[in-house]
């Protein structure tokens, strides 16, 4: 798919943004605040490794980790079950240490800049494995209004953004809307209530050329999928051949 003049200028922007973020904090790690030996940039080299290191097996559909020899059909014991709308899900790591800090941070501060920055970097050192996911447009798991008001920007779209920008894709953040408001699923504790909470919460927009369409789903956080498989299916219903989904960390219970 070719990237449009708009998408291209997009582009540009957040390369600029990037670079005046560089000279705000000029040689220092922008997670450990340590100085930046040369050749690093960014992150200092613990931080990067601890960040994109991801140590654990996992099920190549939900993203769990798992111990050897338990996945059959490309399911784990976990997800076996399931049947979510979405094919794979693909992790930075596991929902805890530092990525559990960064992931706190970009809900907690506007961390607009670290989400998009971090979005890139993970399509680099990933770039093989988001390259086999043949993935045409990224659409963003959206925000209700009212907490993005409150936060002031979506996370997932900003590391979307960044996602995006070094794939080579376009981001599609309107594609897909909240169209109700939601009690947060961290108050939902178990996979039952969560599949409730979330429920119907998703519409693609009225239009939005989806049939035929390969999506990266990308959120910051996934616990047991329901989110991910809610904005799937709105998708999917709306004429979408495969939704994968990019999260940052996965927890699990
Ligand atoms: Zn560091
Ligand atoms: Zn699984």
């Amino acid at each position: 798919m070719t990237v449009s003049w708009r998408d291209r200028l997009i582009i540009l922007g957040r390369h600029l943004l990037a670079g005046a973020q560089h000279l705000i904090y000029p040689g220092c790690c922008l997670l450990c605040g340590q100085p930046l030996c040369a050749g690093q940039t960014h992150f200092c080299s613990l931080c990067r490794h601890e960040l994109f290191t991801d140590r654990e097996a996992t099920c190549p559909r939900c993203a769990g980790a798992i111990g050897p020899f338990t996945v059959t059909d490309g399911r784990c014991p976990a997800c076996q079950k399931e049947a979510f709308a979405f094919e794979h899900v693909l992790r930075l790591g596991r929902y805890e240490g530092l990525l559990r800090e960064v992931v706190l941070r970009l809900k907690s501060q506007r961390g607009e800049g670290l989400a998009e920055l971090l979005g890139e970097c993970w399509a680099k050192e990933a770039a093989e494995r988001f390259a086999a996911l043949h993935v045409d447009v990224l659409v963003p798991v959206p925000l209700h209004w009212r907490r993005r008001w409150q936060r002031g920007y979506n996370q997932s779209a900003a590391l979307g953004g960044g996602l995006a920008a070094c794939l080579g894709i376009p981001s599609q953040p309107s594609w897909l809307r909240r169209v109700r408001h939601t009690p947060q699923q961290t108050s939902r504790p178990t996979p039952a209530e969560r599949k409730a909470n979330v429920r119907g919460a998703f519409r693609a927009r009225p239009g939005a050329p989806l049939a035929g369409r390969s999506i990266l789903l990308v959120d910051d956080v996934m616990t047991t999928g329901a989110t991910a498989h809610e904005a799937a299916r709105a998708l999917r219903t709306a004429g979408a051949d495969r939704v994968i989904v990019a999260v940052l960390a996965r927890a699990q219970g």
